[in-house]
C-alpha cells in the first residue's frame, strides 16, 4: 500500500455542513411537511445576468467554428479578461495593478487554498478566529498547523475578531510568516477600513510577511472600507489579493476568479536571495492548472460592459435587501449584529453563548436554518451567521418567522 500524506487524518471532519444537514434531516423526519427556509448557505439563489448568459451563447458559438476554436488558453489567462480586470478592479480606483500582475482562476477557494504551496513548509501561519475555513485545512493538509486539541489547532496563530474588539483582528504576538485577512468577511461580514489595513501592511512589511487578503466579497461594499489592500500604500511590497466573480455575478457554478501577485512583492530562498512570488504562483499554476474556460472568460468579461455593469450592481442590491432585512429585524430584537452592510452575512451573539443550541432553537421554532459559529473557528461559538444570498421571500418570511418567535 502507498503510504499516505498523514495530515490528511488531522483534518476534523466536515463537521459543520453535515451537522446542519443531520440536525435538520432529523427534524424533518420528525415533522413532515414542515417549510424550512435556508438562510445558512453561502450559495447565490439568482441566474446569471443577461449579459453574462449572451457573452457565454456567443463564445459557445464561436467554439463551434473553426476559426473561434480555443483550445488550451494562455496559461495565465486571456488578454481580454486580464486587462479587463486590470482597468476595472484596480486602474478605475487609481490603483497601478498591471494585467501581467494578475493569474486567472477557476474559484478563490482554490487559489486560497493554493497559494500555500509556494511557501516554506515550515511558515508560521496567522489567520483570524472566525475565519474561512479553506485558509485553515490547506495549512493543515501541508503539515503546518500541528496537533488540533480542544477546538485549536497548536502550531497556528489566532486573531480572534469578537464584538469586544469590533470584529478588528489585532496584531499578533508572536510573528507569522504568511498573514490570511479577508475583507468584507465571512462569516462576520465585517470590512475593514483603510486605517485597519494600514496597520497590518505597516506589520508585515516591518516583519518580512506576507497577507493573503481575500476580497471575495468587495463588490458588496457601500461604507468607506477599502474595496483592495493595494489602496495602502506599501501593500504592492508585501500582499497578494484574491478577487471572484461567484458572489458579485452569480458565477458560483461556472467558476472564476483571479489573483493578484505584484512584481515587487519578493520571498527569499535557502540562500537568503529574493525571488518574485509572481515567478512561482504562475510555475505553480502553469503547472498544475490548464486554464479557466474561454467561456467562462468570456462570461467573466462581460460583467466589464455598460449593461454588464449595471446588471451586476443590480444583483448585488437584490442581495442587500436581502441583507438589510435581516439586520432590521435583529436591530428590532435588540440585537447587535455585524455585516449586512458591506457583506451579505450578518452575524451576531446569540442568547445563552451556545451557538448550536441556538441553531436548534432557530430551526424547531422557527424551521429557519442558518450556520452556528463555532464552525467557524474557537472565536466563533456564541455567535450565528445568517446568509443575505436567499430568495426575497424566502428572506421576508424568515425574518417574519424570527421577529414572531424570539
Ligand atoms: N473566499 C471566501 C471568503 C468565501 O466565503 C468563498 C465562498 O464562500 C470563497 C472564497 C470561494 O469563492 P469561489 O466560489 O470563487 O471559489
Amino acid at each position: 500500500m502507498a503510504r499516505i500524506n498523514d495530515n490528511f487524518l488531522k483534518l476534523p471532519g466536515s463537521y459543520l455542513f453535515s451537522e446542519i444537514q443531520k440536525r435538520t434531516g432529523a427534524f424533518l423526519a420528525k415533522n413532515p411537511g414542515a417549510e424550512l427556509l435556508y438562510l445558512g448557505v453561502g450559495d447565490v439563489s439568482e441566474p446569471l445576468p443577461p449579459t453574462v448568459i449572451r457573452a457565454l451563447r456567443d463564445a459557445v458559438d464561436e467554439m463551434g467554428t473553426k476559426q473561434g476554436f480555443h483550445g488550451y488558453g494562455p496559461e495565465y489567462g486571456y488578454p481580454f479578461l486580464l486587462d479587463a480586470i486590470s482597468e476595472n478592479e484596480y486602474r478605475a480606483l487609481g490603483i497601478d495593478i498591471g494585467s501581467d500582475e494578475i493569474v486567472i482562476c477557476d474559484g478563490a477557494k482554490s487559489d486560497a487554498g493554493n497559494i500555500q504551496e509556494i511557501f516554506s513548509a515550515d511558515s508560521v501561519i496567522a489567520v483570524t478566529d472566525p475565519v474561512y475555513p479553506v485558509y485553515v485545512d490547506s495549512n493543515v493538509m501541508a503539515g503546518r498547523t500541528g496537533v488540533f486539541s480542544g477546538g485549536r489547532w497548536s502550531e497556528l496563530i489566532y486573531l480572534p475578531m469578537v464584538r469586544e474588539n469590533d470584529y478588528t483582528p489585532q496584531l499578533p504576538e508572536k510573528r507569522p510568516d504568511l498573514i490570511y485577512l479577508c475583507s468584507p468577511n465571512n462569516p462576520t461580514g465585517a470590512a475593514m477600513k483603510k486605517r485597519d489595513l494600514k496597520i497590518w501592511v505597516d506589520y508585515a512589511l516591518e516583519n518580512d510577511a506576507v497577507i493573503l487578503y481575500d476580497a471575495a466579497y468587495k463588490a458588496f461594499i457601500s461604507s468607506d472600507a477599502c474595496h483592495s489592500i493595494y489602496e495602502v500604500e506599501g501593500a504592492r511590497r508585501c500582499a497578494i489579493e484574491f478577487g471572484s466573480f461567484s458572489k458579485t455575478a452569480g458565477f458560483t457554478g461556472t467558476r472564476c476568479s483571479w489573483t493578484v501577485v505584484p512584481k515587487d512583492i519578493l520571498g527569499k530562498d535557502a540562500s537568503g536571495d529574493a525571488v518574485p512570488l509572481l515567478d512561482l504562483w504562475r510555475r505553480r499554476q502553469a503547472t498544475k492548472f490548464n486554464g479557466t474556460p474561454y467561456i467562462v472568460q468570456k462570461a467573466a468579461m462581460a460583467i466589464y460592459t455598460e449593461q454588464g455593469k449595471n446588471e451586476v450592481k443590480a444583483l448585488v442590491s437584490h442581495y442587500m435587501a436581502n441583507a438589510r432585512r435581516i439586520r432590521e429585524t435583529m436591530d428590532a430584537l435588540g440585537v447587535r449584529c455585524s455585516g449586512g452592510v458591506d457583506a451579505p452575512y450578518i452575524w451576531f451573539p446569540v442568547p445563552g453563548g451556545n451557538s448550536w443550541a441556538f441553531f436548534d432553537r432557530l430551526l424547531g421554532e422557527c424551521q429557519v436554518v442558518g450556520t452556528p459559529g463555532a464552525g467557524f473557528g474557537p472565536s466563533g461559538e456564541g455567535y450565528f451567521r445568517l446568509t443575505a444570498f436567499g430568495t426575497p421571500e424566502a428572506t421576508r418570511e424568515a425574518c417574519a418567522r424570527i421577529q414572531k418567535v424570539l
